[in-house]
């Protein structure tokens, strides 16, 4: 099948929020790169549950509508906000000298004149759990675990966990603080952030990430000098409370419109860069992917869900799973673009038995791309992973992220990190996906 379209210009008028550009959008296969040029660009970073996010949000309705989607609305959730300040650590006689990280996502500060203290380093989570007490008592841990490079990034599912649970596992131990070597393979001087999470009956103490140059220096000093000292001053706001909102719009299907073929990404980012490859790159891919579908008047109806605040732990997929219960049954497909703007190499399924054959037919079309055919165990994207439990069928189209960890959560996520006939190649991936089983009658749960 050839999708390469004719250029239709867009110059609907339009009606929406403030800050209006109207720019012109050309319907054709830069669609993708010129949608997430414009949310990085225009929007820029955009922290869940900001002021930012709130433009995010109405920059996805209104280009929504000017892309000539039939449908488009938000529907909003509540979520604690949480927003980074000021952070510094240095090293104490005999080596002073400042270190180089971030506040984890979710860490309560420092009091105000800091925690100074000896460090207690472990190799990984796995080894601070079996550490005695006694090692640990009135420290700050420091936990300092490598992230290594390759195509599936399959090795951060190994490394996350320091992040996201160390706090709590070094606050049983009875520690001051947490560091983590970052969660990334830049060898550049910055942290990589990311959300971490505290438990109601542990205490909350601060947590952080070192950059990996800062990570090797520390533990040469701890080589040399095992009770070198590090005084941590951090300072993050806990305001509670705000409302953010998922964004969602419909290209009505012209023979099933009751059946939903769910293609999504998510809207928020890191407050650090401007969140170009996690996630523009995928709100850029499943925009165009739909509103370029449209002229080919699909059978099923296609929904974009443009899910908030993801990188807070799935919150507005879980929202969304929540308000759509009832009309789960209906979603006869979703898949989720969350990994960077690498070309597309595998075709991941998580489909029925019976559903496999057309699994395989889908594969045929995307040969071309150089597309091979994967496993029938996909997650279809952290936040459609939720909809998947939920009995979802989905597909991942499994992008390179062998870089991918180099930009991850860091000021290095920006929009020049994209290569254009990457994203291309994607955008030209998902519609044949998105277009094959949007006009077929295929259920994909048997
Ligand atoms: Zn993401
Ligand atoms: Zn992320």
């Amino acid at each position: 099948m050839k999708l390469w379209l004719a250029t239709i210009i867009v110059t609907t008028t339009l009606t929406l929020g403030q800050q209006v550009q109207g720019s012109e959008l050309k319907m054709d296969n830069d669609l993708a790169y010129n949608l997430v040029e414009s949310l990085t660009v225009e929007v820029g970073p955009r922290l869940a549950g900001s002021e930012a996010d709130a433009r995010a949000v109405a920059w996805a309705e209104q280009k929504f509508k000017q892309l000539g989607y039939d449908k488009v609305w938000s529907e909003p959730f509540t979520m604690q906000y949480w927003e980074r300040g000021n952070a510094s650590l240095r090293v104490e006689a005999p080596f002073n000298q400042a270190l180089v990280l971030t506040a984890l996502g979710g860490s309560v500060g420092t009091p105000f004149d800091g925690i100074t203290s000896q460090v207690a380093m472990f190799d990984n989570l796995q080894q601070l759990q079996q550490a005695d007490p006694v090692d640990v008592k009135d420290k700050i841990v420091f936990i300092n675990q490598t992230l290594h490079k390759d195509i599936r990034g399959s090795f951060y599912s190994q490394v996350v966990g320091a992040r996201a649970q160390g706090a709590v596992e070094a606050a049983k131990l009875g520690a001051k603080a947490i560091i983590i070597r970052s969660v990334g393979t830049s060898n550049n001087r910055f942290a990589h952030t990311g959300i971490m999470r505290y438990a109601d009956d542990v205490a909350r103490i601060p947590a952080a990430a070192i950059s990996v140059p800062d990570a090797i220096q520390l533990s040469k000093m701890l080589a040399i000098h095992p009770e070198t000292r590090l005084s941590l001053h951090m300072k993050n706001n806990l305001p509670g409370e705000v409302t953010s909102h998922n964004v969602i719009a419909e290209i009505t299907g012209s023979k099933r419109p009751d059946e939903i073929v769910l293609i999504g990404a998510h809207i928020d980012s890191w407050d650090e860069g401007t969140g170009a490859l996690d996630d523009g790159a995928g709100v850029g891919l499943v925009m165009a992917t739909a509103a370029l579908l449209k002229q080919q008047k699909p059978e099923r109806t296609i929904r974009v869900v443009l899910f908030g605040n993801e990188e807070g732990g799935l919150i507005g997929a879980r929202a969304y799973a929540a308000r759509h219960a009832a009309e789960l049954q209906n979603h006869v497909f979703a898949s989720e673009s969350d990994f960077g703007a690498g070309r597309i190499w595998r075709f991941d399924t998580g489909f029925g038995e019976q559903a496999l054959a057309f699994a395989a037919d889908i594969q045929q079309d995307l040969k071309h791309l150089g597309i091979a055919a994967g496993t029938n165990t996909a997650s279809g994207g952290p936040d459609v992973s939720v909809l998947k439990a939920l009995g979802v069928p989905v597909a991942s189209l499994q992008q390179d992220g062998t870089d991918y960890f180099d930009f991850h959560h860091t000021p290095n996520d920006t929009l020049d990190k994209i290569d254009p006939a990457a994203l291309q190649q994607n955008l030209q991936a998902w519609m044949l996906m998105t277009g094959k089983i949007a006009n077929s009658s295929v259920d994909l749960r048997k």
